[in-house]
């Protein structure tokens, strides 16, 4: 505990800037290397403007107050009228060029985003803490952070607050040392005040993340029209609007307790800054009296005190700035190491006829103490159709969840030819299924698009797969055929494809991906009675000599595979062709066999 404490304070403070800091550099200067030389031009063009003001204004007062020479008088006041501008003018491009960055490195980190979430290991997507840390680094990378610009920026305000700081301490040191102190003093106060009130902002972003993640969920789920049927119809929309005020409540909350927390601590600020003030005039009005400094002394010190103020809260302010920043960038960093869930190996999967082999697994889902399937072990040979049967909660979808890789056993094994599918190259491994599984989704993209993804195909061959499911007559009764796109949710024309047409769709997918090992889980459950006759019919033509894994629930579907294997509380308990199966006194198929059988009868 103690040692978490510790860990956490560290984390927390100059560890995470520098970490923060090193992940980000080099993605910034791939991404755009000129953010980093307009930056740098930008910092050298603010340092140097306060001087212009600083140096020359006293010299025009000394001027006026004696030789009063007009040529040296016009030559300072050009100096003044045309620097000032032309510098501010110059920095305000830059400014806007900067702006153009941070447009580009928000897109940047948008997709990258996008892309690490879709390929987290799918594990870690049912894993809370996991769905936290995406929501926090998502939040994380906005207006919290700024961005990467955000990250960087206070790192050039740092070095342009310090080239003005050395300027202005150079001048008043060597003027009025005892203003030096005051400014440093109130400064450093205000630091601190700053500190504070960062710590609170930070705090309260932990909080606020959580609930963003839960507005995120209700705002998709009220607008995604997929639910809107189950909405209407058992009148959850009261319960939905209930938990989005509820977390409105919450979020709101958590503002005004901040702002409550804030607003003291800026008062107490503005009562210092008001103190320096008026003690700095007193103590330069005197040393003019008393001839310590002369008029234009004055002014320079005035000035150069106003930038030297101005200059330190804004270093201090960048600094603490630059940690605040950091700390919520770092949820960025952390999402990125998220660590990996599974195993990965590199091992290169040789030929496409394959053995599969569950040597004793078994198998308890993360964070819950329920040991699901219990030394399972079964050998699929190349070629060879598997049913796979069992009441509901058995462990039927769990046992091919393993098989592709969303989770790795507890226990024992699961090997493909003899070898640990652990060691296998990860993306070579998956290319060996094609899995449909019961919740398969549909993308609002073209039936072509949805069936082939990132692959390409002619149209031929597509046609293939889509008269193979059945899908024919209603693909080509379509106007724009298999370039006919699927809901509304970007084209008012998309079709709503019924359950077992979608579900057909999602078959042709996994024909489509030409894997060596097909699992089809539950697939006929949205079919009418012929559509499934048809796929069952078709079933050995559709995979042909690939290996196969059939989940149903209708046990009419058995009789067409080699070996049928009875899932009850996790465990194998019958495994043998529908004839031997059938002949068990008392067995669980053989039941349910009969069961069934009264109503096809
Ligand atoms: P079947 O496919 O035979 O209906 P499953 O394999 O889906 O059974 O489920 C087996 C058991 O595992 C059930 O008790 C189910 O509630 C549980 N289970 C399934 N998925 C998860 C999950 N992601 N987290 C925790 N438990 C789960």
């Amino acid at each position: 505990m103690a040692e978490n404490t510790k860990k956490n304070k560290k984390e927390s403070g100059l560890s995470v800037v520098k970490k923060t800091l090193k992940y980000f550099l080099p993605v910034a200067w791939k991404v755009n290397k000129g953010y980093f030389f307009t930056s740098a031009v930008r910092t050298l063009v603010n340092a140097v403007r306060p001087f212009v003001a600083i140096i020359v204004s006293p010299l025009i007062i000394s001027e006026l107050l004696g030789k009063r020479d007009l040529n040296k008088l016009l030559i300072y006041a050009a100096v003044i009228a045309v620097a000032e501008p032309l510098l501010s003018f110059i920095s305000s491009w830059l400014n806007s060029q900067v702006e153009k960055y941070g447009e580009k490195f928000d897109n940047y980190i948008t997709e990258e985003m996008s892309r690490r979430i879709m390929e987290l290991d799918f594990q870690v997507t049912e894993d809370k803490k996991a769905l936290d840390q995406v929501e926090a680094a998502r939040t994380g990378m906005s207006w919290y952070s700024g961005g990467i610009v955000g990250i960087f920026e206070p790192v050039f305000e740092i070095i342009r607050q310090i080239v003005t700081i050395g300027g202005t301490v150079v001048l008043i040191a060597l003027n009025a040392p005892l203003l030096f102190l005051l400014t440093l003093t109130v400064a450093v106060i205000n630091a601190v005040i700053q500190n504070k009130q960062n710590k609170i902002e930070v705090e309260r972003f932990k909080e606020l993340s959580k609930i963003n993640r839960a507005f995120s969920y209700y705002g998709w789920q009220i607008s995604d029209f997929r639910y809107g049927k189950d909405i209407r119809l058992y009148g959850a929309k009261e319960l939905m609007v209930e938990r989005w005020n509820n977390y409105t409540d919450e979020s709101t909350g958590q503002w005004i307790d901040m702002a409550n927390k804030q607003h003291p601590l800026n008062h107490l600020k503005n009562i210092f800054n008001v103190s320096r003030d008026i003690i700095s005039y007193l103590y330069l009005g005197i040393l003019v009296l008393s001839g310590g400094i002369s008029i234009a002394v004055f002014t320079q010190m005035t000035a150069s005190s106003a930038a030297f103020n101005s200059s330190l809260s804004s270093l201090l302010f960048q600094l603490q700035q630059i940690v605040k920043s950091c700390n919520y960038a770092y949820e960025y960093v952390k999402f990125a190491d998220f660590p990996a869930a599974i195993e990965k190996g590199s091992r290169h999967i040789e030929g496409t006829e394959h053995t599969v082999e569950f040597r004793n697994v078994s198998f308890t889902y993360p964070n819950t103490d329920v040991e699901v399937l219990k030394g399972v072990s079964i050998t699929l040979r190349q070629g060879e159709h598997l049913s796979v049967v069992g009441l509901n909660g058995a462990g039927k979808t769990t046992f091919v969840k393993l098989l592709c890789r969303l989770y790795d056993p507890t226990e024992g094994e699961i090997l493909l030819d003899g070898v640990n599918i652990k060691e296998y190259d990860y993306n070579e491994y998956m290319s060996v299924f094609a899995p449909v599984f019961q919740d398969f989704k549909l993308f609002a993209f073209s039936v072509k698009e949805n069936i082939i993804l990132d692959g390409s195909c002619s149209d031929e061959e597509l046609n293939g797969f889509i008269e193979q499911v059945g899908l024919s007559d209603k693909i080509n009764s379509l106007e724009k055929k298999c370039d006919t796109v699927l809901f509304k949710a970007f084209d008012e024309n998309g079709i709503e494809p019924s359950g077992g047409e979608q579900q057909k769709m999602a078959i042709a997918r996994a024909l489509y991906k030409k894997a060596p090992v097909v699992i089809l889980d539950e697939p006929t459950a949205a079919l009418d009675p012929v559509a499934e006759y048809d796929i069952y019919r078709q079933f050995h033509s559709l995979v042909g000599g690939k290996t196969a894994i059939y989940i149903s629930h209708r046990l009419s579907s058995c009789k067409f595979c080699d070996r049928i294997a009875v899932f009850s509380e996790g465990v194998i308990k019958e495994c043998g062709t529908h004839d031997e199966l059938i002949c068990i006194d008392n067995g669980i198929y053989a039941e349910m066999f009969r069961a069934q059988a009264k109503y096809y009868n």
